[in-house]
């Protein structure tokens, strides 16, 4: 039973083949530069074993055979025919108003795709050609599309219609969709079944801090609220992307210092966030480093990550009426002990009690808050492939 997971960038293509039945990956892979100079295939193995592929790969079409030879070759192969994969997920960014759940791909599903490609202009059209693309080279396979914005569907209006003319919702869907939505629904699962409780009965705070950054409120099992909005680029601020900043800023910018609108999304979208704060990275780890030696616009770049954090999981608890447990997760949350405890400052009052020993730990699931505290803290590692892949499989079974 083994179920492919494809992630189709503009130029990328990130695959996974795991097996349903451990839940274990096979292989996973990229291919990268596809339709540039320089294109390559790198797949690994469960040990780690690297093979590399460095030819001509003209487009998404060219990518997805390459990967469906490679998955099948006689020397690197891990599978003796395409037969072998019972399904392909595809990660989608924007599902629209429409998909609050995944769903199994036919025309109709691609064409609302195509529909919502204005909402996510960088992602949707991506996605739809690595479908195609597999869809041609694999007609007997089923396919479901998993959406990034499927598990912010339960969101309630007053958490997603922003205070503008209530006619641009209507006529143009602008709206907050919220994004990491695979993540969030995982690591909350997980979470819930680590602390052995339903997640009917908890409130959770989900961070997922990577280089893109969205913390989520799930109650009783449902988003109630996420900081990312319309795009990826609302919510608290990342490696490059600004979060969110007041809207006359945008003006400003193109009447006072002569930025047309296409460089000042660039400048929010690649320029800003810590890498704007600090001028040293977008890498935390530099910006970590940095901080050490005592770069100050490094600790500042910090300090306003930790703080907007804060404010929005402070935010959070009191719309939820309380909470039961904050987790980490992603590059940043998983791996940053420094991230977490600033994050968590200020929660001792609702009874946190945060274990500088077990916060220690990087990569890996565990409490990190004491045992006596009533509030809980974990790190859970996203794993996006395998709930995209759990959700596939549902819906072809
Ligand atoms: P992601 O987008 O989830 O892949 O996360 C990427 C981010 O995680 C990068 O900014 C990395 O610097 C950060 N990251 C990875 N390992 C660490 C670490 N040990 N400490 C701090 N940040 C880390």
């Amino acid at each position: 039973m083994k179920t492919l997971i494809i992630n189709c960038g503009s130029s990328s293509l990130k695959y996974k083949l795991i097996n349903m039945v451990d839940e274990k990956d096979i292989v996973s892979g990229l291919v990268e530069r596809i339709g540039l100079d320089g294109a390559k295939l790198v797949q690994k193995n469960e040990i780690g074993e690297k093979h590399i592929i460095e030819k001509e790969i003209k487009n998404h079409k060219d990518a997805v055979e390459l990967v469906l030879n490679t998955l099948t070759d006689i020397k690197v192969g891990v599978i003796k025919s395409m037969d072998e994969i019972i399904a392909v997920g595809h990660r989608v960014v924007h599902g629209g108003e429409k998909y609050s759940s995944s769903i199994i791909i036919d025309e109709e599903v691609i064409e609302y795709l195509n529909e919502c490609s204005k909402l996510a202009p960088l992602h949707n059209p991506a996605n739809i050609t690595g479908i195609k693309a597999c869809q041609s080279l694999m007609p007997n396979t089923k396919m479901v599309a998993v959406f990034d914005t499927a598990f912010h569907g339960t969101l309630p209006e007053k958490a997603y219609i922003y205070a503008i003319d209530y006619n641009l919702y209507k006529n143009h869907k602008i709206r907050k969709y919220g994004f990491h939505g695979t993540s969030h629904k995982y690591v909350a699962h997980k979470v819930s079944e680590a602390m052995g409780k339903d997640i009917k009965d908890l409130k959770i705070i989900s961070c997922h801090l990577g280089n893109g950054a969205s913390i989520s409120a799930i109650k009783g099992g449902e988003c109630i609220d996420t900081t990312m909005g319309f795009t990826p680029l609302a919510g608290v601020p990342m490696g490059t992307r600004s979060g969110n900043i007041d809207p006359s800023i945008i003006p400003f910018l193109v009447e006072n210092c002569g930025y047309s609108i296409e460089e000042v999304s660039e400048a929010l979208n690649k320029k800003s966030g810590v890498l704007g704060i600090s001028g040293v990275s977008s890498d935390f780890r530099d910006i970590e480093n940095a901080a050490l030696k005592g770069d100050k616009r490094a600790q500042l770049a910090l300090d306003i990550f930790h703080y907007r954090i804060r404010a929005e999981i402070g935010s959070f608890i009191v719309n939820m009426g309380g909470v039961d447990v904050i987790l980490f997760t992603a590059g940043v949350g998983e791996n940053s002990p420094e991230t977490r405890e600033e994050c968590l400052k200020g929660l001792e009052f609702l009874g946190l009690k945060l274990d500088k020993e077990k916060n220690k730990v990087r990569g890996k699931l565990s409490e990190i808050s004491k045992e006596d505290s009533i509030v809980k803290a974990y790190v859970v590692p996203t794993n996006e492939e395998l709930m995209i892949a759990k959700e596939t499989l549902a819906l072809v079974k």
